[in-house]
């Protein structure tokens, strides 16, 4: 049995506390919401920190506010299952309701936080392994070693953005908010990343994700289909996520973003250009669906092999607005 390394447990009241004890102990300390990724992290010694600042105890992050008239504020605090059952989510961002019920299983569901969802480590299967494993391979240059194991000759690290809610709040425009010891700054979600599989966060280690905010859901139309091994639970193996802004029948402004691609959400914005003043037909469709698989490069460090989940790119697209479109072949029952 892997067992969790001795480590002091802060429980501050308040995001500003936090931010403190953040700033107070560097290095030596990580952010906990749910702890549904970090504990088991731990106790394979990925991470080693020597103090853990809980955000449990802090009320003020829990919780969805607004209307979807004017957009809705979601504290970061805020479960996976709250997400996903919460009405108005539901009924006017669908797809981000989709996105956190397939997070995972419903225990750690209950435990899991949007924030925490939005900012989960990136995934290899040459790092979820436990200490032993990692070991016997002689480790990697995300923890304890020096070469990347999926590109030997590559200076950087190549680990899997899994997240299931991140491709679709940027797809939405949804915004984050982060407070950090020099005060509150507002970053649009896309900005919150980097393409590289071990600095995979633009934000700064002390910083706190407070809350997330979703633009006022006037004419939009959203789905995500996630590709995953196991229907039952599984991390996504290709999530695919679909905004479109329509007037009527025409859409305004479309955006897709692709999940479990690349180290961090991979936008398909080119092939998104091709949606907007456009009414959705089948053969619309597949034009753009080709063309949003070009960004997908998966490389071979997840489950499923990585020729089969950039194929299943150009097919996820087509169904996800196929469905958005009320057209035929969009999948049947949500994935
Ligand atoms: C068996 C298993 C299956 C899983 N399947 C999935 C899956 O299908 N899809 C998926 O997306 N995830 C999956 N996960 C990962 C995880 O359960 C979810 O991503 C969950 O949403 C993490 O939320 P948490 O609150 O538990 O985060 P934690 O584990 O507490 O934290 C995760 C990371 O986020 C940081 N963090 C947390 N909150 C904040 C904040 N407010 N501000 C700044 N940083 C913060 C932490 O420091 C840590 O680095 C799975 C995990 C397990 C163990
Ligand atoms: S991509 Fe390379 S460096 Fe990154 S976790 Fe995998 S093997 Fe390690």
């Amino acid at each position: 049995m892997m067992r969790l390394p001795p480590f002091t447990y802060l429980a501050p009241v308040s995001a500003a506390d936090a931010v403190k004890l953040m700033a107070d102990h560097g290095h030596d300390a990580m952010l906990v919401a749910g702890g549904t990724d970090l504990y088991p992290n731990m106790k394979r010694r990925q991470f080693e920190p020597k103090v853990l600042v809980g955000l449990r105890g802090i009320k003020a992050l829990v919780g969805v506010r607004g209307t979807a008239e004017a957009g809705l504020t979601i504290g970061s605090g805020t479960t996976l299952t709250a997400t996903s059952q919460h009405g108005e989510i539901a009924r006017r961002y669908p797809a981000l309701a989709t996105a956190a019920g397939l997070v995972s299983t419903p225990q750690l569901r209950n435990m899991g936080t949007i924030g925490g969802n939005v900012c989960v480590d990136t995934r290899c299967n040459y790092y979820n392994q436990s200490y032993q494993w990692r070991k016997a391979v002689n480790f990697c240059m995300k923890k304890d070693g020096d070469v990347c194991l999926v590109a030997p000759g590559s200076p950087r690290c190549w680990a899997v953005s899994s997240s299931d809610t991140a491709p679709v709040l940027w797809s939405l425009g949804a915004t984050g908010t982060l407070l950090g010891p020099a005060g509150e700054r507002v970053i649009p979600v896309s900005a919150l990343y980097r393409d590289d599989g071990i600095e995979y966060l633009a934000k700064r280690p002390e910083e706190i994700l407070t809350e997330i905010r979703l633009p006022p859901a006037d004419g939009l139309r959203c789905a995500y289909l996630k590709l995953r091994r196991r229907g039952s639970f599984d991390f996504p193996v290709l999530g695919v996520a679909v905004a479109l802004s329509m007037d009527g029948q025409v859409v305004r402004q479309a955006r897709i973003v692709l999940g479990a691609v690349a180290s961090l959400p991979r936008e398909a914005a080119e092939a998104a250009r091709l949606l907007a003043g456009q009414r959705l037909s089948a053969e619309l469709i597949e034009e753009v669906a080709a063309r949003a698989a070009r960004p997908s490069k998966p490389l071979d460090n997840t489950d499923l092999t990585h020729a089969y989940r950039k194929k299943m790119t150009r097919v996820f697209v087509s169904r996800a607005l196929r469905r958005l479109a009320g057209l035929p072949g969009d999948g049947g029952a949500r994935t």
